[in-house]
């Protein structure tokens, strides 16, 4: 016979799990599905309705959660072609990449969190989980030395053998912080991003992008795209709107050094206003209405930055636990994986029925054996690259510019002449400077030579 549990101090859930975006989902399915005692809480009025993403969700992860039933999710667009803007005030260098295969095999789709999260958490529940919204949680309870529950604003105290945190990250100190589990991120660890949604007919969308019908396109900008800042605005296609946004790290937006009309030039919003007012991006957007206007935070702050994972009644996943790989733009992904990992280690606790902080580390171990952890320590040097580099975000970008003008253009010199002032400028503008910081970028994202 199952327990009896009413997820009172007496008689515990087997999981709270505080947050029901991808990671929190991802957890409370894999334990619903193996018959544990599953708790889901999230604040916004139903799932996603508090969540800001591009955004592009991968399948793969989706599938590793939920087997063959990931086919019913509401997906926007399957992404078949990539493109890459590197920008400069009146330039842009496109690097595209169109795979028609992926109309048969999509490995990414555009989608939109407000559709996808209630559909996510509806899976949660119909494995058992009981998803409970409008709730918040305002701490942790700590008893003995131990997280024992939650203290939520409308259901008082609930207790569970263990809390998964999936609370993401906010401006505001999150639930691990205010418990002393987790220190304040620095704001070279954190980026600002915005995002508007931009309704639009599917017909016009395909014809504007070159898309067949159906067919989704991923467009993220570089350089001028941010004024040089070290992050990327993008332009994704949904079904009947566009997501368009983008962000910067918190610590150039708010750089003290700069003065009050410059750091008025580099809010998340005048980022955005100056964006679409490109004239490579204003005709993509004209005739579309924004209907949603979006902002959040992203952790950036590598392998470095992520805090404890597990403790005495507690694991953390996604971006609570600052797992986010900004290079790749991945996210949702790291936090779905990140989710079931929490998970399955809490399924094998409840199989030994031991929930000691020793059994918990099991999660830690399984993140460091995972692609997770490898891609982490990959891109660990990736951001602050940028950041002490701001040559690589505008100065690159106009040399490149320059070049390629000069390459293209047809004006009675000989392309001898031509490749000698291209190589030239490089050596005088660029020069060691420009080999020294290539070798650089290779060694901080550790590419594979
Ligand atoms: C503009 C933007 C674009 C992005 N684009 C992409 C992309 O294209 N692809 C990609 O893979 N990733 C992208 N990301 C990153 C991705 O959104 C995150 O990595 C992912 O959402 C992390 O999932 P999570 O479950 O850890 O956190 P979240 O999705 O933030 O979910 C946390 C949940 O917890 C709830 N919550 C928080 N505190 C409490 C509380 N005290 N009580 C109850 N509930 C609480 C919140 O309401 C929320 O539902 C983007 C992010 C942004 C901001």
């Amino acid at each position: 016979m199952a327990e009896e549990v009413d997820f009172s101090r007496e008689r515990p859930g087997d999981a709270i799990v505080v947050g029901a975006g991808p990671a929190g989902t991802a957890a409370a399915i894999t334990m619903a599905r193996k018959g544990l005692q599953v708790m889901l809480i999230e604040r916004g009025q139903k799932p996603g309705a508090k969540n800001v993403m591009g955004g592009i969700l991968y399948n793969h992860y989706l599938e590793e959660v939920l087997g063959d039933d990931w086919k019913s999710a509401p997906l926007e667009r399957p992404i078949i072609r990539e493109d890459r803007w590197i920008m400069t005030a009146d330039a842009s260098i496109n690097i595209g990449y169109n795979n028609l295969r992926n109309q048969q095999h999509p490995h990414s789709y555009s989608v939109l969190r407000a559709r996808f999260d209630p559909w996510f958490s509806g899976q949660a529940e119909a494995a058992g989980a009981f998803v409970l919204p409008e709730t918040v949680v305002t701490d942790l309870v700590l008893e003995n030395g131990r997280v024992a529950g939650v203290s939520t604003g409308r259901e008082g105290d609930v207790f569970a053998k263990v809390v998964i945190v999936c609370e993401g990250v906010g401006l505001g100190a999150g639930l691990l912080e205010k418990a002393g589990l987790k220190r304040k991120a620095r704001a070279n660890e954190m980026a600002m991003a915005v995002k508007e949604i931009i309704a639009m007919d599917p017909a016009r969308i395909e014809e504007r992008f070159n898309l067949a019908p159906g067919d989704g396109a991923s467009i993220e900008c570089y350089g001028h795209a941010t004024k040089g800042l070290s992050g990327f605005m993008f332009i994704y296609t949904n079904k009947e709107t566009l997501s368009v946004g983008g962000g910067a790290l918190l610590s150039e937006m708010s750089d003290t050094r700069l003065t009050r009309d410059e750091l008025e030039q580099r809010t998340p919003n005048a980022l955005m206003e100056h964006f679409k007012s490109l004239p490579e991006i204003k005709p993509l957007l004209q005739g579309g209405e924004t209907v949603e206007y979006l902002a959040h935070m992203i952790p950036e702050g590598g392998y470095h930055g992520i805090p404890k994972v597990y403790g005495p009644g507690y694991l953390v996943c996604g971006d609570a636990a600052m797992l986010s790989n900004p290079v790749h733009r991945e996210g949702s992904n790291l936090a779905m994986a990140s989710g079931r990992l929490a998970g399955e280690t809490v399924v094998h606790c409840k199989e030994k029925d031991s929930f000691e902080e020793a059994d918990l580390r099991e999660y830690r171990l399984r993140l460091d054996s995972s692609w997770i952890m490898a891609d982490m320590k990959k891109y660990d040097k990736a951001v602050p690259l940028l950041e002490h580099n701001p040559q690589m975000m505008n100065k690159y970008p106009a040399l490149a510019d320059r070049a390629l003008d000069e390459f293209f253009r047809v004006d009675g010199v000989s392309k001898f002449d031509k490749q000698k002032r291209i190589l030239r400028m490089l050596r005088k503008e660029g020069g060691l400077r420009f080999l020294l910081d290539n070798l650089k970028a290779a060694r901080a994202l550790r590419i594979p030579f």
